[in-house]
């Protein structure tokens, strides 16, 4: 079965949200609306959408901070962003631009603009998708959609251990000391103890489930992934 594009609505007018959700449904995605910048990212934090249509004017965190935010987030960069924005607000426009969204649109918009724009950004993103997911053995990370399945069956990994998990894939057999995995997955700007690659190595073991032996500590040196755990051989 096709999967249907979730589509991630921030919207606080209630009777625009409802409109746009209506119409989507009907065009063949999945609608999910959010009223603030908080739900939104709650809804982040489960489960991501394919596009995010963001409102400009927002109670609490506007469009504008939210774009930037989830352009920062590795997590959420990959998720092209449409802006919703009032008719006329030209600075605005440029400024949602350059705070990373993808596209605009102008309020009040048609349902057939609203869904070609949607299918133009889902188009421009298509081929990363393809080109960017790694396979060990039957664990399968797709780093476009933000997936990862193992024996075809999804697993739910939090955003760290996604990236650490991407990190240890494309760099398989090796072993990678705590201080290179801080430097790497966590990057050098950040100052965090090592004691925090243990804690997502662990978090990753269980969101892994039976391919957890898969990471393996390798003692006073750090961890590796390896696609040939001796656990997984003699199962
Ligand atoms: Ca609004």
């Amino acid at each position: 079965m096709k999967k249907l594009p979730r589509v991630l609505i921030v919207e606080d007018e209630s009777a625009i949200a409802e409109l746009i959700a209506v119409n989507l449904r009907h065009n063949g995605f999945q609608p999910i609306w959010s009223e603030d910048g908080e739900s939104a990212q709650r809804e982040l934090d489960a489960v991501l959408p394919d596009v995010i249509l963001l409102d400009w004017m927002l109670p609490g965190q506007s469009g504008l901070v939210l774009a930037r935010k989830w352009r920062a987030d590795s997590r959420t960069k990959p998720i092209p962003i449409l802006m919703l924005t009032a008719r006329g607000d030209e600075p605005d426009k440029v400024a949602g631009l350059d705070a990373g969204a993808d596209d605009y649109i102008t309020k009040p918009f048609s349902t057939q603009e609203l869904l070609a724009r949607i299918r133009a950004v889902l188009r421009r993103r298509a081929p990363e998708q393809v080109s960017d997911s790694v396979t060990i053995g039957d664990l399968v990370l797709d780093a476009g959609t933000y997936r990862v399945t193992f024996q075809g069956q999804p697993l739910k990994v939090g955003p760290t251990e996604f990236k650490l998990l991407h990190f240890f894939m494309k760099h398989s057999e090796r072993v990678h000391s705590r201080s290179q995995l801080l430097d790497k997955v966590w990057g050098d700007h950040v100052f965090i103890e090592e004691r925090t690659v243990d804690v997502h190595v662990k978090r990753l073991r269980e969101a892994l489930g039976s391919a957890g032996v898969m990471v393996e500590t390798v003692r006073g040196a750090g961890y590796r992934l390896t696609g040939h755990p001796p656990a997984l051989m003699q199962a």
